[in-house]
């Protein structure tokens, strides 16, 4: 292995720069020339391949986004797109390709590799917590913060008018944030995609908070779950239950952005500094991840397949019990 490229697709998170940063450093301090390429999987299609070198990563840690751009690329679906993107590899003598993102950078990555023979290696990085063989990913724990923030804002406006708001929080068919946050943040209730809550449960858990003088109350809405949105369900709710004014709030893209946290640095630049010394040893089709307090590798086909989030029952019986 002499020449590797890395690239960051899909969602951006916080954290990916961090990680960046410590992929081209670790190369370089192997003597390896390092590559990086923008726009995720489009820039290997549009050759957008650029040489890196220490400084071209200087200042970039405390960064939230990434510095190399991400894009969905429908065109790398395609073998047509696959076979250009590998062709421009070639041409640079590029032999290992290090690719940040979730688990549809890891599908691409998984069939670039098997075809082409280009070693690959995947870095965990989506805020919603939804790989396995990571206990966290990239940009998790900067989100989980990002919405405690927001949350603590609205509780304080929420709190002074005894207003019921609802709040719609990230993670795709993931509840991690949602749940998470909910904890983190004393809402009075939580919708989650992995959890069938009844409306009628959920008016009820209201209904003894205002009869106990709670004088305000926060639902977190998780956007995958099975009732719809925080409008949609604020609209049912409604209906039945007038005690408090109520309004929703979508947290939207401001969950991805910010500088990452101090855990979300530390990780990022242990995920990178791995996945170099791992791919430089040869390892192909592999993820690194954080497991307990050690970096592990796991099998990108495990990491995508035996992904079933599993909900921790236990802290959501939990988040029952605190908010009485
Ligand atoms: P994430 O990595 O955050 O899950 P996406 O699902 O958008 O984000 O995937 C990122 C990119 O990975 C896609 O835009 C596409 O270029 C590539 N990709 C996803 N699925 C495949 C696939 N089956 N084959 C090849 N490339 C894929």
């Amino acid at each position: 292995i002499r020449n590797i490229a890395v690239l960051t697709s899909g969602g951006d998170a916080p954290g990916m720069n961090a990680c960046i940063r410590a992929v081209i450093r670790t190369g370089i301090y192997h003597g390896r020339n390092m590559f990086g390429v923008m726009q995720g999987y489009q820039g290997l299609i549009d050759n957008n391949i650029q040489a890196m070198d220490s400084r071209s990563v200087s200042n970039i840690l405390h960064m939230g986004g990434t510095i190399l751009k991400t894009a969905r690329c429908l065109a790398f679906k395609e073998e047509a797109g696959m076979e250009i993107a590998y062709k421009n590899l070639k041409d640079k003598e590029i032999d290992a390709l290090i690719v940040i993102g979730g688990d549809g950078t890891f599908t691409g990555a998984k069939r670039f590799g098997e075809k082409y023979g280009i070693n690959v290696i995947g870095v965990p990085g989506t805020i919603d917590n939804d790989l396995y063989g990571s206990d966290f990913t990239l940009g998790y724990d900067t989100a989980v913060n990002t919405i405690i923030e927001a949350i603590d804002k609205i509780r304080d406006t929420a709190d002074s008018h005894d207003r019921l708001f609802f709040i719609e929080v990230m993670g795709r068919d993931s509840g991690c944030l949602a749940l998470r946050t909910a904890i983190a943040s004393g809402a009075e209730a939580v919708l989650l995609p992995e959890k069938e809550t009844s409306l009628k449960d959920l008016i009820t858990k209201l209904r003894s908070g205002a009869d106990t003088k709670k004088s305000s109350s926060i639902v977190i809405v998780s956007e995958g779950n099975k009732y719809g949105g925080a409008y949609d369900i604020a609209k049912s709710v409604k209906r039945k239950f007038t005690h408090y004014d109520t309004k929703v709030t979508i947290l939207g893209h401001l969950q991805r952005g910010g500088s990452p946290s101090g855990f979300d640095r530390i990780l990022g630049s242990r995920l990178g500094y791995a996945a170099v010394n791992e791919i430089i040893k040869g390892e192909t089709m592999q993820m690194v991840g954080l497991r307990g307090n050690d970096i592990r590798l796991t099998s990108l086909e495990e990491a995508l397949h035996a992904h079933n989030y599993k909900l921790e029952d236990d802290l959501l019986e939990m988040t029952h019990v605190l908010s009485i």
